[in-house]
Order: C-alpha cells, then sequence, then structure tokens
C-alpha cells in the first residue's frame, strides 16, 4: 500500500525539484547510486569485482522524450564501455539498458530510434568483450521491449531480457524465453501497475515468482536470479539443483548497496553473483522505486533531508 502511495506521490513535480537537489554524496543517494560520471562508476565496479562480483551497469535515465536527450544516453554507454575495457572490467561487467531512455518514448519513430540506439550499444559492448540487458520498465512497454529484444537478438543473441514475475503474462513469456542461449532476469516488478495485468500482494507475487523461476531453471536458457528475498534466494539454489545445473549456468543479481553480506556470502560459496550499478545524473526514478520498496529506507532518507 505504502509502495504504491509513494510511488504515486513521487510524479509530483514538487517533490521531484525537492529531492533532486540533494548531492549525489549524500547519505542515502551514494546507497543506492555509485556517482555521476562513468569514471565513478567504473571504480564502483573494480571494488565489486576485486571481492569477486561481476556486475551490470546502468546509466540512470528513462522516459527520454526528445531525440538529443536519447542520444546522449547512447553515447554514455559507448563511453563506459570504452573506460570499461581500458580498465580490463568486460569480463566481469555489463550494462543494463532501459530502452525508455534511449528513445522507445519518442513519438512516431521512438521505437525505431531506439531499436537503433541499442543495436549501437550492443555491438560496442560485443566489440568490448561484454553484453547488455534489457531492463523492462512499465507493462504498456513490455511488448514493445520484448519486440525490440527479438530483432536484437537477431544480431546479438547474447542480449539479456527482463521479466518481472508480477505481471500476470510473465509464466507464458518465461516458456517462450527459455530456450538455448537465452539470458533472462527474473525480478519482482518495480512500477505501480493495475489489478488487471498485475498481482497486487507479496504473497502472490513470490508465487508467482517461484512458478516462473521454475520455468526458467528447468528450460535451457541461462536464468538471472534477481532478488533480495532470502526465502527466493533459498528456493532458487534448491531449483537449480533439482535441475542439476552448475554455478557457471545461472547466477543470482542483487542492487548496489542492497544486502552487500548476502552479495558476498553467495559468492564466497561459489555462486556467480552480479550487482546491479546505477549512475548518473537522472537519479531521481530509480531512487524512488527503492525507498518504495522498504519504508526503513524512508527514515534514513528523511535523514538525508533535514541535515541537506
Ligand atoms: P522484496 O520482497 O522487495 O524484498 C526482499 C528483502 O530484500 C527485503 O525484506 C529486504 O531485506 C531486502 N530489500 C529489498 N529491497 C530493498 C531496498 N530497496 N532497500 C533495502 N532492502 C531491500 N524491476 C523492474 O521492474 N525492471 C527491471 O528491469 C529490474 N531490474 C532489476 C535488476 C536487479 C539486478 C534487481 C535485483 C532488481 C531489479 N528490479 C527491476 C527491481 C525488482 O523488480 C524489485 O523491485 C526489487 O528487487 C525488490 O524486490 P525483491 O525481490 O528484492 O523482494
Amino acid at each position: 500500500m505504502l509502495r504504491r502511495v509513494l510511488l504515486g506521490v513521487s510524479r509530483s513535480p514538487q517533490i521531484k525539484k525537492a529531492v533532486s537537489s540533494l548531492p549525489v554524496s549524500s547519505g542515502i543517494v551514494a546507497r543506492f547510486v555509485a556517482g555521476e560520471s562513468a569514471a565513478e562508476a567504473v571504480l564502483a565496479t573494480e571494488k565489486l569485482v576485486s571481492n569477486g562480483l561481476n556486475v551490470t551497469l546502468d546509466h540512470l535515465g528513462e522516459d527520454t522524450t526528445d531525440l538529443a536527450a536519447a542520444t546522449a544516453t547512447a553515447d554514455a554507454y559507448l563511453e563506459l564501455l570504452k573506460q570499461l575495457g581500458e580498465a580490463g572490467l568486460t569480463q566481469n561487467a555489463e550494462v543494463s539498458v532501459k530502452l525508455s531512455a534511449v528513445g522507445q518514448a519518442l513519438p512516431g519513430d521512438g521505437e525505431k530510434i531506439a531499436l537503433e540506439n541499442a543495436r549501437t550499444i550492443c555491438l560496442a559492448a560485443r566489440n568490448a568483450g561484454t553484453t547488455v540487458t534489457l531492463d523492462m520498465e512499465d507493462h504498456t512497454t513490455t511488448d514493445s521491449t520484448l519486440g525490440i529484444l527479438r530483432e536484437l537478438r537477431q544480431d546479438f543473441p547474447e542480449t539479456g531480457a527482463v521479466l518481472q514475475a508480477y505481471l500476470r503474462r510473465t509464466e507464458g513469456d518465461c516458456v517462450d524465453l527459455a530456450h538455448a542461449g537465452s539470458r533472462v532476469r527474473l525480478c519482482k516488478g518495480a512500477y505501480k501497475e493495475p489489478e488487471s495485468v498485475a498481482f497486487q500482494n507479496k504473497q502472490a507475487v513470490d508465487k508467482a515468482y517461484v512458478r516462473a523461476l521454475k520455468v526458467l531453471m528447468n528450460g535451457d536458457g541461462y536464468p538471472m536470479v534477481a532478488s533480495h528475498d532470502p526465502r527466493l534466494i533459498a528456493i532458487a539454489g534448491s531449483l537449480a539443483d533439482r535441475a542439476n545445473r552448475s554455478p557457471d549456468t545461472y547466477e543470482y543479481q542483487m542492487l548496489y548497496g542492497i544486502r552487500p553480506d548476502e552479495q558476498r556470502r553467495l559468492a564466497r560459496e561459489g555462486n556467480t553473483v552480479r550487482v546491479y550499478i546505477p549512475y548518473g545524473e537522472d537519479w531521481y526514478g530509480y531512487l524512488v522505486r527503492r525507498l518504495a520498496e522498504r519504508p526503513a529506507n524512508l527514515q534514513f532518507f528523511a535523514r538525508s533531508l533535514i541535515s541537506k
């Protein structure tokens, strides 16, 4: 309930302005965001990789409504991939891209522009020796994002997909995407969605997550278990064992700043673990989704605003 209210309130321009004026180095922002520049993101990557973790980097920004901003985001990824390559990190670091940040929401040719920008990023990633995963956004974009994924995979079959367990359609999408070579990140889902398309309570979402994960683990693809939920992480391990999967045939993923001890514990036990690192100037939408997930984060956040 609180999560839905917060996601609604966050659309207010006044609230956005007040929160966005926080410096990125302030407590709550720095906990979840690695910095504003590619250099800071590379530094955070180096630290995690030296602790036996892998990363996926997200240049923050979404719902771009002008062409120049979409191009600038694509360029930011090219610069990031260049810096990751120079630092020798591309074996352990890939990138995550939101299609709305590279043009998907532009009127008219948006999908075509997003596809071309994503293609440019995929090519740069491949040349650098790494991969791209397409983040999933709100349900109005799911068909478009999966359509662009299909197009991209014709040339770049290594491109990862994201499916959200809270969507009623997701079990079926898992069946479609659980084929050999298909990297699929399964998360619960972070947007405010209507009941007609999404399960609303935690128990129903958790059950849907397990059903979807069973399909992925029993399939031939590469499941990416994106959750901090201790129960789901334990279930993922059991399902992988039952499907006779070795640790190089699936991975766990968590967000930067959330349960870092658990990230290291899983890696120490021989699992593949990837941390999702967001960076960039446009961190507001991302931060609000993280705050909405956990009431305890709000107290921390309120203290940041007061001490501003
Ligand atoms: P929850 O039930 O929310 O949390 C379980 C436990 O994890 C909590 O009890 C708490 O201990 C801890 N925890 C969870 N969230 C927080 C937090 N914010 N702060 C502190 N502790 C916390 N969503 C999308 O819609 N599209 C995407 O493309 C997408 N990509 C993702 C990529 C990765 C790698 C991950 C980990 C998540 C991604 N998400 C994405 C977000 C996801 O959908 C959930 O909103 C988020 O992961 C919280 O769900 P949970 O599975 O951790 O379970």
